[in-house]
C-alpha cells in the first residue's frame, strides 16, 4: 500500500512546481496519524506545497471538514456524557 502511494506520488510529482522529490505525511496537527492517510497528504520537497497524492489537489477543504468532524464529534460525546 505504501509502495503503492509513493510509486503514483513520484511518477506525477508536484501538481504546483512540478518537482518529483515529495514526502507522504503521516503525522499532521489537525489529523493526527488518521488525517493524512485518509487524505493521501503528500508534501513537496520544494515548495512545501501539501497536496492529496490520488486526487492531485490540495487537502486544504478536507482539512477544514475533517476538523469541523472531529469538534462535531467530540461536542457530541460531551452531550451524551453529561446526559447521563
Ligand atoms: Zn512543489
Amino acid at each position: 500500500m505504501t509502495d503503492q502511494l509513493n510509486e503514483f506520488t513520484n511518477e506525477n510529482g508536484c501538481p504546483k512546481c512540478g518537482n518529483m522529490l515529495t514526502s507522504v505525511i503521516k503525522y499532521t496537527w489537525w489529523g493526527g496519524f488518521i488525517g493524512p492517510k485518509l487524505f493521501h497528504h503528500t508534501k513537496c520537497n520544494t515548495c512545501k506545497f501539501t497536496f492529496n497524492s490520488k486526487s492531485r489537489r490540495s487537502n486544504t477543504s478536507g482539512i477544514i471538514i475533517y476538523s469541523i468532524l472531529l469538534i462535531v464529534v467530540a461536542f457530541a460525546m460531551v452531550f451524551f456524557i453529561n446526559k447521563k
